[in-house]
């Protein structure tokens, strides 16, 4: 029986819709997202110039979350659809990313402190099938599925193990009426199935090769100067919403909130409120940033996560966030 009580009524108008990402101005983000009418009185927040907005803070409603993770990176379309130093690069990057120190300081502060955050790349898989035109969820559940039944990705450890498909250049991505063309950029979920005669679950991600086409028209949400970049900053919000929030598409799907769904504010999941509200603002560009990366020799393109701490987008930080409340 649904329950109007304030936060019920805000997490399921934020779950109808924030598993996916959503570019700035589009008719798929105008469709998923609602922003506050009031001014802001305050300063910056640590994306430069994007004012904080602690009504966008993610509230913790009991579900799974994943500090012990692995990925997999299943690039669709075969050799032949991608450049090999694309491929390359996306799969350094987000490996990096996933495991930078200083970008990791902000996600903590959603689990519990002295939890360790761990993110390990399988090995990734360029899959030699034909270039799909474009990709429905059912589709990518099915590949997804099939993937695991033929023994094409390992199947051990599913319930910490994200598999990220890579759609290659010009492959449309949808999601019910929407789709990339519109401003669709990537969504996480998960599938139940059966195998060997046991139940059981897999997590993905799809993420669109975001670029504008010879059209002049823009498929998913180009945001750096390559679209190899767009994907990492793609994955880098997908796969820390896995962590922090796997079973969002199971609570959609039953309209159960508690104890399924994991970090959710009024705004969506830990990556939503920072692509929106920079998009609102005309600055892209704040949250979709290339960092240093902790090590320091190498820069890597990442879309930043909203963070309870700072009431907006945060960047690395040298020192951990406190914890959230729960
Ligand atoms: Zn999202």
């Amino acid at each position: 029986m649904p329950k109007p009580t304030p936060n019920k009524v805000q997490s399921s108008n934020a779950t109808r819709l924030m598993r996916i990402q959503a570019r700035p101005g589009s008719l798929v983000e105008a469709r998923h997202y609602r922003y506050p009418q009031t001014g802001w009185v305050q300063p910056a927040a640590l994306a430069q110039g994007i004012p904080p907005d602690a009504s966008a803070d993610l509230v913790f409603h009991g579900g799974k979350t994943v500090p012990q993770m692995e990925f997999q990176n299943v690039f669709l379309g075969g050799q032949a659809s991608w450049l090999a130093s694309d491929i390359d690069s996306i799969n350094t990057a987000i490996t990096l990313a996933m495991q930078d120190r200083k970008l990791n300081n902000v996600v903590k502060q959603y689990f519990d402190s002295g939890v360790n955050l761990t993110c390990d790349a399988r090995p990734l898989l360029v899959l030699e099938e034909a270039k799909p035109v474009q990709l429905d969820e059912p589709d990518v559940q099915q590949l997804v599925v099939r993937l695991l039944q033929q023994g094409k990705v390992p199947d051990n450890d599913l319930g910490t193990t994200i598999f990220n498909l890579v759609l290659p250049p010009g492959t449309v991505l949808k999601l019910d009426q929407d789709n990339s063309l519109g401003g669709l950029g990537g969504y996480h979920g998960s599938v139940h199935f059966e195998q060997n005669g046991r139940s059981q679950t897999a997590y993905y991600s799809a993420n669109v090769f975001s670029q504008t086409l010879p059209n002049g028209q823009a498929n998913g949400i180009p945001a750096f100067d390559a679209s190899w970049k767009d994907v990492v900053g793609t994955l880098y919000h997908e796969i820390n919403e896995f962590r922090t929030d796997a079973d969002v598409r199971d609570a959609i799907a039953t309209g159960n909130d508690d104890g399924v769904l994991g970090w959710m504010g009024g705004q969506g999941e830990v990556g939503d409120q920072p692509i929106a509200m920079a998009g609102q603002l005309g600055m892209l560009q704040r949250v979709f940033q290339e960092v240093l990366s902790s090590s320091g020799n190498q820069s890597v393109p990442v879309q930043f996560l909203y963070s309870n701490a700072v009431h907006g987008a945060e960047g690395p930080i040298d020192e951990p966030d406190p914890p959230a409340q729960r």
